[in-house]
């Protein structure tokens, strides 16, 4: 090990800067973070500093947590220093910083300069009170970003309040259990189990009555509650598994059982934990799987059995995904769930097809229908669609869109008004078709597209071939991304 990792209190003490620079700037804001106050020494500062200087908090006795002293680096200016970083860009100064306080024995920092530090900053993984260190000991600050960022999104966010509860809770369950190992597995299945969850999902106070709960169980030796399951509805976005949420892949992680939808694809079924059964509850156009009701008696079913079940669908539950009806019926029966957002198809394959839905010169509002045929017709309000500056995106509506194109022009939008179709947006079998609503219905007819299909009607759709930017894969057995007529 080339340092030792420490984590070190300065509150209230004061920090030495030497340098006003934006780098200086970053290296402040940490050590306000920390509680310091810091003393910047610089002819200049720069504008971000100055701002700084005017927001920093004042401490209990008024006093500024940063002092801006207008003179050149001093020896004595390290009299009662914690620490000291160097961040000028004069390398003669950053030395002679480092000398200085190596002889006082005062931990010096000198950015970009392992060799004239005495200690290195990590990049950190702020959860307070829990805090990540990653340091590469100097030799490529860059990987150890990346090694941060990859923690960042395996770390939920609320990690910190978990531990924060678990601090308010430390003293009680070290009372309730004298023994050290039933205390450590008392909260390894606290912070592992529904306690955590809930605290993952913001459900601070029944967090709260659970963790009480579990202490009272134990020390009134009685068995433990019947397991509570719980689902989770979760969006699984239009395809591509990088577009998934940390939630979504955290829950992901734990199910016991996943319900699953036609749209969600096999790369992303293939990320849930690997031992959870998968239930495919389908839905094909026409060709419903299982019925709606069965799928909601299903989720209540395997909640009560105590099963943490992921109700896994395509794009975002809420958006034409019936995810309000299935937690309607989980509600009604005292089934808790949570809700994690997906992205939409629209938003994924307008993105992905490079058609921003709205845009100041072309579309200022943006609706989403669905044109499921209904006895065979498309039963939409057409005066409010066949606005102009609007983009509509049609959810579902590829065998409607005939009928579609044919009733936006009768209802007053110019036959001449681009249109596109978007099949398997966002995935590397995605095509974008482009038209007018006068050609679209016929390009369509030809090109065989496989579903599921976006239609998306207005100017915005212009754009598309200055915005283009995502290229299909090229091994699919689909065609590729194909642009027709105008
Ligand atoms: N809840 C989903 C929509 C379910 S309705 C969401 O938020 O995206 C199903 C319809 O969504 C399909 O008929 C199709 O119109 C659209 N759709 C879903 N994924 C798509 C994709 N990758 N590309 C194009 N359209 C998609």
């Amino acid at each position: 090990m080339d340092f030792l990792p420490i984590f070190l209190d300065i509150k209230n003490r004061n920090c030495l800067v030497v340098g006003g620079g934006e780098v200086a700037a970053r290296k402040i804001a940490l050590l306000l973070r920390a509680g310091a106050r810091v003393t910047v020494i610089s002819p200049r500062l720069c504008t971000e500093l100055e701002s700084q200087m005017r927001e920093a908090p004042q401490d209990a006795l008024n006093q500024a947590r940063i002092t801006h002293l207008h003179e050149a680096f001093r020896p004595d200016h390290l009299d009662d220093a914690a620490l000291v970083i160097a961040a000028t860009d004069d390398s003669e100064v950053n030395r002679k910083v480092s000398e200085t306080a190596k002889l006082r024995r005062v931990p010096v920092n000198v950015v970009d300069n392992p060799v004239l530090c005495s200690f290195i900053m990590p990049a950190i993984v702020d959860r307070t009170p829990m805090l990540i260190a990653v340091s590469s000991g100097g030799k490529s600050p860059v990987l150890a970003r990346l090694l941060r960022v990859r923690l960042e999104t395996m770390i939920p966010a609320a990690y910190g309040r978990l531990a924060a509860y678990a601090g308010d809770f430390r003293e009680r369950v070290k009372q309730r259990f004298s023994h050290p190992e039933k205390r450590r597995r008392f909260w390894e299945d606290a912070l592992q189990g529904p306690f955590a969850e809930m605290v993952f999902a913001g459900k601070d106070r029944e967090a709260r009555k659970y963790l009480e709960q579990s202490l009272e169980n134990e020390s009134n030796g009685a068995a433990q509650e019947p397991l509570q399951g719980e689902v989770y509805l979760v969006g699984a976005g239009p395809g591509d598994p990088e577009l998934l949420t940390f939630r979504a892949m955290r829950l992901m992680q734990q199910a016991d059982v996943v319900v699953y939808d036609r749209l969600v694809s096999p790369e992303i079924l293939d990320m849930v934990r690997r031992d959870a059964p998968r239930i495919y509850a389908g839905k094909e156009r026409s060709k419903h799987t299982m019925p709606q009701e069965s799928i909601n008696e299903l989720l209540v079913r395997l909640a009560k059995e105590g099963k943490r079940v992921l109700r896994l669908k395509g794009g975002d539950p809420f958006i034409f995904g019936r995810g309000g009806e299935e937690i309607e019926m989980l509600s009604g029966q005292g089934v808790p769930f949570q809700v994690v957002p997906g992205i939409t198809a629209a938003n994924g394959a307008a993105s992905y097809a490079g058609i921003p839905l709205t845009h100041r010169d072309y579309a200022q509002s943006c609706v989403f229908v669905t044109g499921h045929l209904k006895d065979g017709s498309v039963n939409l309000d057409w005066p409010m669609l066949a606005r102009p500056n609007q983009t509509i995106v049609v959810y579902m509506g590829l065998v409607g869109l005939p009928v579609l194109c044919r009733e936006l022009i009768a209802h007053g939008l110019p036959t001449t008004t681009p249109a596109a179709i978007v099949q398997q947006g966002t995935t590397h079998k995605q095509r974008v078709l482009t038209g007018s609503l006068a050609t679209l219905p016929g390009l369509t007819a030809s090109a065989h597209l496989t579903p599921p299909t976006l239609i998306i009607v207005g100017e915005v759709v212009k754009l598309h071939q200055k915005l283009a930017w995502f290229e299909p894969g090229k091994d699919s057995s689909a065609e590729q991304s194909a642009t027709a007529g105008k």
